[in-house]
C-alpha cells in the first residue's frame, strides 16, 4: 500500500511533460523544428518533397492536424496563401492564428530576393511577397533557426535552456556544413542554368550560378509551347549548362528542351524527403550540391 502511494504521489509531482505539437507546411521546416527542438516536439509536415506546397487542399485531416496544433511553422510571403487560410479559419485553434505566438512563419524573419516592383496577379504571378523558397540559402536558414528557437523557448519557457544549447549545437555543425560546402562549390561560379519555377534563386545567388531562363512563363504558369520556343532561341544566343528540375515538378518541358539542345536536365530534390538520402537539411544541401557539381561535369 504505501509503495501505491509513494508512486502515486510521485506521478502527480512529476507529471509526464506534454511535448509540443509542431504542424510544419513544409519538410524542410519540420526537419529544423526536429533539429533545434529535439525531443521536446512532436511534428507533423503537411506537405511531402512529392507535391507543390504552393498548390495543397485544405483536406479534413489537416484541419484536424492545425486543431491539435501548439505551434505552426510555415514558410510564409504568400507561398500557402491557398490553403493556410483556409485551415487556419476551419481548424478553430485561437493559439496558433496569424498574430499569435504559435504562428511562425520563416519568410518573414529574412529579407527576400526577387520582391515585384509592379505586381500583375492577373498573370498568376505566386511570388507577390518575393521569392518564398528562403531555405535554400543556408545564411538565412541559420537566421530562422535562431527565430525559432527563441520562439519555442517563449512557448515552452520550461525547456528554454534546453532550446538554447540545441540551437548552439545546430548553428556550431551547420557553420562547418557551409564552409565545406563553399568549398567544395568554388567552381559552380559563373555557370549558368535554366529553372523549371524560381525555387532555386536563393541556393543560384549563393553559389553564384546564373539563371539564364524559367521553364515557367510567369511563377506558377505551366510551360506554353510558346514559351518554350522562346526559351530554345535563349539557349541558342546563350548557352546554359543545366536545366534543373526539383522532383515534384513535371519535367516534360525540360526534356523537350534537353532533346533539343543536348543541355543536360538534372532533378533534384527540393526539399527533405525529395529522395532517399536527404533525411534532414544536412544531407539535403548535401545531395542538392553534389548532384550540381556531377551534373556540371
Ligand atoms: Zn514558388
Amino acid at each position: 500500500m504505501k509503495v501505491i502511494i509513494s508512486l502515486t504521489l510521485l506521478l502527480i509531482a512529476a507529471p509526464l511533460q506534454a511535448k509540443l505539437n509542431v504542424f510544419a507546411c513544409e519538410p524542410e521546416w519540420q526537419a529544423l523544428v526536429q533539429a533545434i527542438g529535439g525531443e521536446h516536439v512532436n511534428t507533423y509536415s503537411a506537405t511531402t518533397a512529392y507535391q507543390d506546397p504552393h498548390h495543397i487542399e485544405a483536406r479534413p485531416s489537416l484541419i484536424a492536424k492545425t486543431r491539435r496544433a501548439d505551434l505552426l511553422v510555415c514558410t510564409g510571403a504568400e507561398l500557402e496563401i491557398g490553403w493556410l487560410p483556409l485551415l487556419l479559419r476551419k481548424s478553430g485553434n485561437a493559439d496558433v492564428q496569424a498574430s499569435e505566438l504559435g504562428y511562425f512563419l520563416a519568410a518573414s524573419h529574412v529579407e527576400r530576393i526577387e520582391v515585384p516592383v509592379a505586381l500583375d496577379r492577373s498573370q498568376g504571378d505566386v511570388h507577390a511577397s518575393g521569392n518564398p523558397h528562403v531555405s535554400w540559402d543556408p545564411y538565412r536558414l541559420q537566421t530562422i533557426a535562431k527565430a525559432l528557437s527563441k520562439r519555442l523557448q517563449v512557448i515552452d519557457p520550461s525547456n528554454a535552456s534546453s532550446y538554447q544549447q540545441k540551437l548552439k549545437q545546430f548553428n556550431q555543425r551547420w557553420t562547418a556544413a557551409i564552409m565545406r560546402w563553399e568549398a567544395m562549390t568554388e567552381n559552380l561560379a559563373g555557370k549558368k542554368v535554366i529553372v523549371y519555377h524560381k525555387n532555386w534563386s536563393y541556393l543560384l545567388k549563393w553559389l553564384g550560378v546564373e539563371v539564364i531562363g524559367d521553364l515557367e512563363p510567369k511563377p506558377g504558369l505551366p510551360p506554353t509551347s510558346k514559351h518554350l520556343s522562346h526559351l530554345l532561341n535563349v539557349t541558342r544566343d546563350n548557352a546554359p549548362d543545366a536545366i534543373l528540375i526539383a522532383n515534384y515538378q513535371d519535367d516534360k518541358g525540360a526534356q523537350w528542351l534537353s532533346d533539343k539542345t543536348g543541355i543536360p536536365v538534372i532533378h533534384l530534390p527540393f526539399t527533405v524527403g525529395g529522395s532517399d538520402q536527404a533525411i534532414d537539411l544536412f544531407s539535403l544541401y548535401d545531395e542538392v550540391l553534389s548532384l550540381l557539381i556531377k551534373g556540371n561535369g
